[in-house]
């Protein structure tokens, strides 16, 4: 058995995972783990650095992996990625590198390697860690899976108000567009695709605020917690 505690939240994008993990992590005292921010910072550093994406150049992704030493640092409510000492937040969420990320997520190597540092951060302190494979294949006997939904409409919109807040210009049906391509990519991959663990429990984030959504988690760690007690 374990000595750490994880909590795992997968789901497609724009589901809200990343609010609602921050939140309880926050709440629990517990290290919030960005998987995807991993598949993007290395998909920055191929873009950067001209590697191309395809399976005959996974080695030379992993090298620069190796040389990158990124870093997640909270600055009061946001996780900020660094390569270094060069802050990458924005860089690793811009348009060219979302379009290339699910090409890079697709290959194996790249995964073993990201999968083992992510089992690693697992193992070094309790956590609560999102992605696409977190309960089916990086930590399949975590404590506690959530597989949260919601209709790409609700979630485009979504993704939507955040760029536009964020002062970007953006037309909501690419938005729509770019997310249904992504999820579909990320769904069909031959390697840990995005998919419900059986064992998760599935949350319909669509009508639902934030509050509500950490405080149905929430209730569910502390069930399930009790539940564990009474076994024992
Ligand atoms: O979570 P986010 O949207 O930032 O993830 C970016 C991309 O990284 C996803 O579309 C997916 O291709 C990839 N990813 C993955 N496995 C994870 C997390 C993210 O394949 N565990």
């Amino acid at each position: 058995m374990s000595d750490t505690v994880s909590i795992v939240f997968d789901g497609p994008a724009g589901v809200g995972k990343s609010t609602v993990a921050k939140a309880v992590a926050r709440q629990l005292g517990f290290t919030y783990v960005d998987t995807g921010a991993m598949y993007r910072g290395v998909t920055l550093l191929a873009l950067e650095q001209g590697i191309p994406i395809d399976s005959r150049h996974q080695q030379e992704m992993l090298a620069a992996i190796k040389r990158a030493d990124f870093s997640f640092i909270f600055s009061g409510e946001e996780l900020r990625i660094f390569h270094g000492s060069r802050d990458i937040t924005e860089a690793v969420r811009s348009r060219e590198v979302t379009g290339k990320v699910s090409y890079v997520a697709a290959l194996p190597e790249i995964r073993q390697g990201l999968t083992a540092l992510q089992r690693q951060m697992a193992r070094s302190g309790n956590v609560v860690m999102e992605g696409r494979d977190i309960g089916t294949v990086v930590l399949p006997d975590a404590d506690y899976k959530f597989f949260l939904t919601a209709s790409p409409e609700v979630r485009a919109g979504r993704r939507y108000k955040e760029l536009v807040a964020k002062g970007m210009t953006v037309d909501p049906d690419t938005v729509l567009a770019d997310m249904v391509k992504r999820d579909q990519l990320d769904s069909s991959r031959q390697y840990a695709p995005l998919r419900k663990a059986e064992d998760a429990i599935e949350i319909d984030t669509s009508g639902l605020e934030i509050d509500a959504v950490v405080n149905l988690v929430l209730s569910h760690v502390k069930e399930l917690c009790q539940e564990s007690r009474n076994d024992i």
